[in-house]
């Protein structure tokens, strides 16, 4: 089984951040916290103190290791480089092993490393929805009707779908013989809960006469077990997946996910040769859409009277150039769209993977932030690139009590490709 680097493998690295606190300025939960312990520089000298035994694993520690949302912004804007994200999710695999894992963190990596349970719990969670949640108005989520460990009453959760996604549609779908085949990568919530954001990615690559393989054997990107600290159950779900996406020889592997796309590509790449030629197929489907001329396509339908005025909240994971103009470049493109600018809007929305369930007071006030932007923007549509960002925004809008509707880049791109 492939593995992921040991924290000892960082010591060179570790001994690189020259303790300078630039990443003060930029790590969100510092900016919440003003804690010391809980900003980059801080957690590399906590992992070269536990590398040089000078401290223990203790609760302390494994509680300021578990206040980080993996956003990266620390690295991108570290002088050294030191890649203090990577850091922390070894020092979390450390925690994992010698300490265990939490009971979240545990349920989460196990039900998502077994398809057979996934799909099980999944139709529980279906027929006893009802009795388990009450809708939120304006079909905008669900909420717990009881108190349950890790998810609040107050929070906001997407319903699961009636049928999974990649039951609704066939494994392999013809296009034009010359074009591409480009390998769909779903990932957990697009299969799981919001299937129509699959639907509009097939929509968008049938109108390019792409070929379109939805390989039914693969899972989960692993993120989310990677963020509980659960090395070796991220390592399996890689070593799935790499097995299902190099079945068949696809030209690209999208992703309509920004996590799913850091697990895929970032994450990747740690875990050898073959995971990292894979890695370099991966493409998110933004980039991949622009790259075939799709905005240019666009461009030259004819233009709504009166667009809806549409923001976009940039996903962590997508901050990079290029990644970060790309579905911007086609909102811009879209008809039926006014692109409005939204003060904060490469913030992080919050949810940091397993974050938000351990610290979601610090998720929720940087949601206000959030939420600010949006209301200053004027804008009626926030869209984004991220089903988790999506999650994280809904519950954030309904906490502030903002009419905003959220949805996906692609479900606007669809809409108007379907119009014309
Ligand atoms: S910015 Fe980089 S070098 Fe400076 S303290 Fe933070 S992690 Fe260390
Ligand atoms: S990854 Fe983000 S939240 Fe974590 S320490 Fe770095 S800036 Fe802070």
């Amino acid at each position: 089984m492939s593995k992921h680097q040991e924290l000892e493998d960082y010591r060179q690295q570790i001994r690189e951040c020259v303790k300078c606190g630039t990443c003060r300025a930029h790590c969100p939960v510092f900016n919440q916290v003003q804690s010391e312990t809980v900003v980059a520089r801080g957690k590399v000298s906590l992992a070269e103190a536990l590398l040089d035994d000078k401290i223990e694993l203790d609760q302390r520690l494994i509680s300021d290791i578990s206040q980080c949302l993996a956003c990266g912004r620390c690295v991108k804007d570290c002088p050294n480089q030191v890649p203090t994200d990577e850091i922390i999710l070894a020092l979390r695999r450390r925690i994992g092993r010698e300490k265990g894992l939490t009971l979240f963190g545990r349920g989460i990596s196990t039900v998502l490393q077994r398809p057979r349970l996934m799909n099980l719990l999944t139709r529980l969670g279906r027929a006893f929805s009802w009795l388990v949640f009450r809708k939120v108005p304006k079909g905008s989520g669900l909420r717990l009707r009881f108190p349950a460990p890790y998810i609040t009453r107050d929070r906001t959760i997407p319903a699961i779908a009636p049928q999974a996604f990649r039951q609704r549609h066939p494994e392999f779908i013809a296009g034009d013989a010359e074009k591409p085949l480009v390998t769909f990568f779903t990932g957990c919530m697009i299969n799981y809960m919001l299937p129509e954001i699959g639907d509009c990615v097939l929509t968008t690559l049938k109108g390019l006469g792409m070929n379109i393989l939805i390989p039914r054997d693969q899972g989960c990107c692993g993120l989310p077990a990677l963020c509980a600290g659960d090395g070796q159950g991220a390592a399996r779900l890689a070593d799935r997946n790499l097995e299902a996406l190099t079945a068949h020889k696809a030209d690209f592997i999208v992703t309509a996910c920004a996590s799913c796309h850091s697990g895929l590509t970032k994450h990747f790449r740690e875990l050898g040769p073959d995971h990292a030629q894979l890695a370099s197929k991966v493409m998110d489907i933004h980039m991949f859409l622009q790259q075939q001329g799709l905005a240019e396509t666009l461009q030259q339908l004819p233009r709504q009277q009166n667009p809806r005025p549409v923001t976009y909240h940039v996903p962590c994971h997508l901050r990079q150039p290029g990644l970060k103009e790309a579905p911007q470049n086609l909102l811009a493109a879209l008809p039926s769209v006014r692109l409005v600018e939204m003060k904060h809007a490469d913030a992080c929305c919050g949810l940091g993977g397993t974050f938000s369930v351990y610290h979601y007071d610090i998720s929720k006030q940087l949601g206000s932030i959030k939420a600010e932007g949006i209301r200053d923007s004027g804008a009626e549509v926030v869209a984004t690139a991220c089903p988790g960002c999506m999650m994280q925004l809904q519950d954030t809008i309904n906490h502030a009590g903002l009419p905003q509707q959220v949805c996906h880049v692609l479900e606007l791109v669809a809409a108007d490709l379907k119009k014309a």
